[in-house]
């Protein structure tokens, strides 16, 4: 993504590199690219140019393009841990009171600012109410209601809406050519995790989980096996998890339209026969107890993942298993 796609290229152009603000918190849900539209920012803040743009040639540049700029410090969650740590901001705090190493800009890009600790951010806050001179922070979350509003309030605040169904296609369209329309519905309309579906072998890994979700509805024989080995695969597991609430959502479509309605076409069969045969308390019902394994599953969970899956199976057999329709 060197060029940003235009779906995040419009925020970048409503900034001016004259009338920057020290603080910018970029914020919507996962999967739109706000990674991608901080680093845009931030390599252009250093930039010689007098626009916020990357020339691409001058010396800040090139020590960015050879990840060496000493006036960038970029602050990430490190792989393993759990918080982004108050060492990690200490080491910050150290540096950046000092003039910059190239005599102009300094920036400072943290990503998923949720995930830092409270000493952290406490830390955090202090150099924001006193921001040191050229200096900028570009920050991005995809939970902005876990930011304190002592943050919040010290940042202007971005939110990364949503890109269109033809912003999505025409972009993936430059890199696959095959399955692009159902990654867009399945990952709705977020283009990088539509990106990693098809990098995932989507259409395999679709037809599996259809499959699996098909028996246990049909005979609850399985459902030791599927939990077994979904819990195995955990790299899938919330997206898996995320498709039996859309398969869910859609049956209480066909339950409550009768014209045509809007519904994922490869699990249609399932949704269909589920809407037009369970009641929609029961839909509803279920609905809410695979968000809220989603939800466990989607953050950092000490839970054994088999058992909790067994139990939401066996819940989707006695509701919805055709022994009992
Ligand atoms: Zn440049």
């Amino acid at each position: 993504m060197h060029n940003l796609p235009i779906w995040l290229a419009k925020y970048k152009e409503s900034l001016s590199k004259e009338k920057l603000h020290h603080a910018y918190l970029l914020y919507g849900r996962e999967g739109l690219g706000k990674e991608n539209l901080i680093t845009s920012i931030s390599n252009a803040i250093l930039c010689e140019s007098s626009n916020l743009v990357s020339c691409n040639q001058c010396k800040n540049c090139t020590l960015i393009s050879s990840n060496n700029h000493p006036d960038l410090h970029s602050i990430q969650l490190e792989e393993g841990k759990k918080n982004i740590s108050i060492s990690q901001i200490l080491n910050l705090r150290n540096t950046i009171y000092e003039s910059s190493f190239l005599g102009k800009n300094k920036v400072i890009s943290i990503s998923n600012i949720e995930s830092m600790s409270r000493d952290a951010s406490d830390s955090i806050l202090k150099i924001l109410e006193e921001p040191p001179k050229d200096t900028f922070f570009i920050m991005s979350s995809n939970f902005i209601h876990q930011i304190p509003a002592t943050i919040r309030s010290r940042s202007i605040e971005i939110e990364i809406k949503t890109p269109t169904y033809n912003e999505c296609h025409n972009w993936l369209s430059e890199s696959y050519s095959e399955n692009i329309e159902l990654a867009i519905d399945l990952s709705d309309n977020r283009p990088l995790i539509a990106r990693d579906l098809l990098d995932l072998n989507l259409v395999d890994l679709r037809s599996r989980f259809i499959k699996d979700i098909s028996g246990i509805i049909k005979s609850g024989k399985n459902i030791v096996n599927i939990s077994e080995q979904w819990s195995k695969e955990l790299e899938t597991l919330p997206l898996k998890i995320e498709w039996m609430s859309y398969i869910l959502v859609d049956a209480i479509k066909h339950e409550s339209a009768n014209l045509n309605v809007q519904v994922l076409s490869d699990s249609e069969n399932i949704s269909r026969y589920l809407g037009e045969n369970s009641d929609i308390y029961n839909l509803h019902e279920l609905l809410n107890k695979t968000n809220e394994i989603w939800n466990l599953f989607s953050g950092d969970t000490n839970l054994r993942k088999e058992y909790q899956l067994q139990s939401l199976f066996i819940a989707w057999e006695r509701g919805l298993g055709v022994s009992n329709l």
